[in-house]
């Protein structure tokens, strides 16, 4: 049975660590016969050039038929005077919305060997392996009406919404706990609700779902107390559940304390398991064209597609043992490296990876 992966290269280093992320694809779904079908659209800033939209219809229409989505990242200067519907970050909200993919799973696992990048002390991080499952589709991104209005008095004044139904809350809590039970079945879920009465709701929905897990022990901790709690004592997590906003800080957070966002992959999933998956960083047009990105994060994510779109387990695997063994071979982009590492560029981090696959 055939496969359709579709690749969005996006803006900035997108391309770069695409097409490496590409030629492992490539390498294993040759070895493995895996049957993918591998095809190529445009999304974000690029698009917007070529096509007048960041999410054009072309890229629309290859998405639903695709089974899974490879992703850069989208953005950049560039793009910073287009007016807000068509700047490139709005393409990736509207390829979110048309596929439905309202479960943002962001593992922040760290590599032993990089034990010593983190910013905090290694005693804290090594064998850190929190995953953050956040709500994507819905709360204060996206919440109605919003905008900027100017008062009777003349001041302007902008406001957003920040709302979730049962139902959505049901959905990503149901994710969580099942994630949880795969894990350490530990769940945190994250809110404000001594505040906010969108997360009061959130808080009750949570724990009345609990009964249905009595294998997940179920905390809760207000949003504040998470992010102090993220950097005092972070392999007290196991999986945390939170909504839309705090998910988008505290897996940022959450990401630093394993030293690089060069390493961390993330996934965007829908009812039916069709998922995007990307790096947790953006376009990092700083060094875009310089062939020094770190593709490690780009390829995680292709191990994460391969788990748990494409069912198959064993090639996400070998893809994460690779990347261990490149580690081992103290080969390191320059985001990661330390004074006793081997300085390499994108494509040599990728080629030892795939040197590495078994
Ligand atoms: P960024 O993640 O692009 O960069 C932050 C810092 O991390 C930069 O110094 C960058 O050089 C470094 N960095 C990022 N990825 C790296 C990698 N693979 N290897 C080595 N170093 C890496 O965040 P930013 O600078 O805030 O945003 C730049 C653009 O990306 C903006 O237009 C933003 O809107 C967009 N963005 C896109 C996404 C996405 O596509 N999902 C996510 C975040 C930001």
């Amino acid at each position: 049975m055939s496969r359709n992966v579709l690749l969005l290269p996006g803006d900035g280093i997108g391309p770069e660590i695409i097409e490496q992320a590409a030629r492992l694809l490539e390498a294993l779904n040759h070895r493995r016969s895996l049957g993918l079908q591998l095809s190529q659209a445009r999304l974000g800033g690029s698009a917007y050039d070529a096509e007048g939209s960041p999410y054009p219809d072309s890229t629309a229409q290859a998405a639903r038929n695709s089974d899974a989505i490879l992703l850069g990242a989208v953005g950049g200067p560039r793009w910073a005077d287009v007016e807000r519907q068509l700047r490139p970050e709005q393409g990736l909200l509207n390829i979110r919305a048309d596929l439905d993919l309202f479960a943002n799973l962001r593992p922040a696992l760290l590599f032993p060997q990089l034990a010593n990048a983190s910013s905090l002390k290694p005693e804290l991080v090594a064998g850190l392996d929190i995953l953050i499952v956040r709500e994507l589709t819905g709360g204060i991104y996206f919440g109605e009406p919003r905008g900027i209005r100017t008062l009777p008095n003349g001041e302007r004044q902008g406001y957003n919404t920040d709302v979730y139904s049962e139902s959505e809350i049901r959905r990503i809590a149901r994710v969580g706990f099942e994630l949880a039970q795969k894990r350490g079945r530990r769940l945190c879920s994250v809110d404000k609700a001594n505040v906010l009465d969108v997360t009061l709701l959130w808080r009750e929905v949570v724990t009345e779902m609990a009964a249905d897990y009595p294998d997940v022990e179920l905390e809760h901790l207000y949003v504040d107390n998470a992010a102090m709690q993220l950097v005092i004592k972070p392999k007290q997590f196991d999986v945390i559940l939170t909504g839309n906003l705090f998910g988008d800080i505290l897996s940022d957070e959450a990401a630093m304390l394993t030293g690089s966002i060069g390493m961390l992959p993330s996934a965007s999933m829908n009812e039916s398991r069709q998922g995007l998956y990307e790096p947790c960083h953006g376009s990092a047009p700083d060094i875009a064209g310089q062939g020094i990105a770190n593709p490690l994060a780009t390829i995680l994510s292709v191990a994460m597609m391969l788990r748990y779109s494409l069912n198959e387990a064993d090639a996400a695997d070998s893809i994460e043992r690779a990347v261990s063994a490149a580690l081992d071979e103290g080969l390191r982009t320059p985001d990661i490296l330390t004074s006793d590492t081997t300085r390499v560029g994108t494509a040599e981090m990728a080629d030892a990876v795939i040197r590495n696959l078994d």
